[in-house]
Formats: structure tokens, C-alpha cells, sequence
């Protein structure tokens, strides 16, 4: 029996050169996209009307923007409806107004935009306002990601993504996108800065730096995407290099506050691990990790609201400690007792 005839991957992937990433695995729409057709693609998802009474100008100035897209980045057949007798947008297509795009694209970039916006960079932010602290105005602009979910999800409940002691941010401008036409919601993402500037600085921050890479010269399409994204609004450049620099603050937070998680973990006699209990109020105060916010924000007056109210290892370290900076002391005073080096706040930069 003859063997079955495999093509070798070398003759595979240069039969198919973009069709597969380095890994053999498929790559999606968007990781095929130069530079240059990015920029040319963001163009479509900005000024998205908030009145609807410029919502026919918006149209026809969107009509003739898709039309002039490189053959690539828009589809051969373009339907007269994409809807579905109930109005309903037909699974893979897109609005009327966009369909004139190439559909799978479209599909790829809103795939990875709605992770980031479900919970990829959530996840990535919760340790940090809720464990670390950040000073009261880069927080709110790092929570200004948690209302745009109701774009998608009909069951959407502020409160439910509000961190622990914060008030739920209540805004009508993500009222529920009702044809679901992901070229309509990247839309009103790409015209708001406030939700660009967040996760921008949240993929800057959330990604590995290696992936990120330059500010100037991402080697992440994604990163790419919504940076030009930003910088097409008014003060881009401006709002790029604030987001980039708080995304790189946040990385320095979790960083440290990772590390402390690991020199608290200690091991017993049978090799099991547990954390090192809260501090007793016999060890001294002094030994902390402090979070440099002196510049940033008054200590007396916002510490409190930043620091989990139920963890007593953060504390204040001007008020209890004698320090003389200002900041979010994370209490280790407590690794004293494990026969490590005790460390005196090692200070992490905001
Ligand atoms: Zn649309």
C-alpha cells in the first residue's frame, strides 16, 4: 500500500504565505494588514454621528470613504440587503451602510475589540484599582471602558461592572446597537476618545511589552488598529502619548503588586503554600511597598477611596507609618517573621 503523499508545511506556507501564521495556524483577516491599509481602514470608523440628524450627511460621506478602500479591504459582491426579513442582520454580513466592506475583516478586528472590551482588559485592571490604587483621575479614565458593553448585551447592569466602593458610571451614549452590525459599533467606539484613550492604554498596559513594542512601531496589529484610531481625532497625538504613558504606569503597578503577592506566599514543612497572614499591630509600620502618588494626588484625601477598604495590609503610610512620602503603603511587614531580608519600601513610580 502506497504511503498517503504529504505536502511539506515549507511548501505549504509558500504556496499560502499569508494564510498562516508562524505557528501553521490560520491567520485572521486583520493580522494580514499592512500599516498603511490600517490607516486607510480607521478613516471609515470615525465622527459617528451623536445627533441623528446628521446621520444622512454621515451616511453618504461613509458611502464614498468604503468606495475609495483598496480592492482589499472591501467586498466583490456587495447585496442590496443584509437583513433578514425581522430586520435582523443575517449572520457574517453587515449593515447596508457597510456593506460594502469585506465582511470578514470587519469581523476579525470586532472579535478581538469585543474580548478586550468583555473582560480581557477588566481582568487586567482589577488588581490594579482595586488592590494597588490609582490616583482618582487616571481611574476614571480607565473605568470609562465599563459601560460600552451595553452596545451588546441587552442584559447589561452598571453595577455589576462597577469595582468594589465606586459608583457605577451611568452614561446613555452606548444605548444597545439593535442591527448588531459590528462595522456600526466599532464606529461609535472609533468616534469616542475617551473609550479609545482606555483601551489603548489598557492593550498597552495588558500586553507583554515585547508584543507592544515601540509606541511609534507596534508589532501588534491590534495595537496598531486603535492607535490610528486615536490619533484621527482631535489631539490624537496628544491622547496617544497620555495612554501609551498611563498604559506603561499600570504595567509598573501590577508588576509590583504581583511581586509583593509573590514574597508573601510562604511554604511550610510539607511544601504547602500560604500567604503570610495581615500584618500584627506589634511589627512596625515601616516595611512596605509604597506606590509614589505624591505628585499626583492629595494622600489624606483620595487614599482612602483607592484602597480596598476590607484589605488591612494597605494602609495609609503617612498616617501609620511616619513616612514622610506620599502614598499607597502595601504592608510586608510581615515577611520579618519568615527569615527573608526584611525590605523598607521599595517605591514604585506612578
Ligand atoms: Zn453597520
Amino acid at each position: 500500500m502506497n504511503a498517503p503523499f504529504i505536502m511539506p508545511v515549507a511548501a505549504l506556507t509558500a504556496l499560502y504565505p499569508t494564510s498562516t501564521s508562524h505557528a501553521g495556524r490560520p491567520r485572521a483577516p486583520y493580522q494580514c494588514l499592512d500599516n498603511s491599509k490600517i490607516k486607510k481602514l480607521v478613516i471609515v470608523f470615525r465622527n459617528y454621528p451623536s445627533d441623528p440628524a446628521n446621520a444622512d450627511e454621515y451616511w453618504r460621506t461613509i458611502k464614498h470613504t468604503i468606495q475609495d478602500l483598496p480592492t482589499s479591504l472591501r467586498s466583490l459582491i456587495v447585496l442590496a440587503t443584509s437583513t433578514d426579513a425581522s430586520g435582523k442582520l443575517k449572520p457574517g454580513k453587515l449593515c447596508t451602510h457597510h456593506n460594502g466592506l469585506r465582511a470578514d475583516l470587519i469581523y476579525s478586528i470586532w472579535a478581538w475589540v469585543k474580548h478586550e472590551l468583555d473582560s480581557g482588559i477588566g481582568i487586567f485592571l482589577y488588581p490594579i484599582l482595586v488592590k494597588a490604587g490609582l490616583p482618582m483621575l487616571q481611574e476614571w479614565k480607565v473605568r470609562q471602558l465599563e459601560p460600552v458593553q451595553r452596545m451588546w448585551r441587552r442584559d447589561f447592569d452598571a453595577l455589576e461592572q462597577t469595582p468594589e466602593g465606586r459608583q457605577p458610571i451611568i452614561s446613555d451614549k452606548w444605548s444597545y446597537q439593535e442591527n448588531q452590525c459590528p462595522a456600526c459599533m466599532l464606529a461609535r467606539i472609533g468616534s469616542d476618545t475617551q473609550v479609545l484613550s482606555a483601551l489603548y492604554a489598557g492593550m498597552v498596559g495588558r500586553y507583554s511589552s515585547k508584543k507592544v513594542g515601540k509606541k511609534d512601531k507596534s508589532r501588534s496589529n491590534r495595537v496598531n488598529f486603535i492607535r490610528y484610531l486615536l490619533k484621527q481625532s482631535d489631539s490624537g497625538e496628544k491622547l496617544v502619548d497620555e495612554s501609551w504613558d498611563l498604559g506603561k504606569e499600570m504595567k509598573r503597578v501590577r508588576e509590583g503588586w504581583r511581586e509583593h503577592q509573590r514574597d508573601s506566599v510562604r511554604v511550610n514543612f510539607y511544601g504547602r503554600k500560604s500567604r503570610s497572614s495581615i500584618s500584627s499591630s506589634s511589627q512596625p509600620r515601616d516595611s512596605c511597598i509604597l506606590i509614589n502618588t505624591s505628585e499626583l494626588f492629595d494622600l489624606n484625601d483620595n487614599v482612602k477611596s483607592f484602597a480596598d477598604p476590607q484589605d488591612s495590609s494597605f494602609v495609609a503610610c503617612s498616617a501609620n507609618t511616619g513616612c514622610t512620602e506620599s502614598g499607597i503603603g502595601v504592608d510586608i511587614s510581615d515577611l520579618a517573621g519568615t527569615g527573608k531580608p526584611l525590605r523598607r519600601s521599595r517605591l514604585v513610580n506612578l
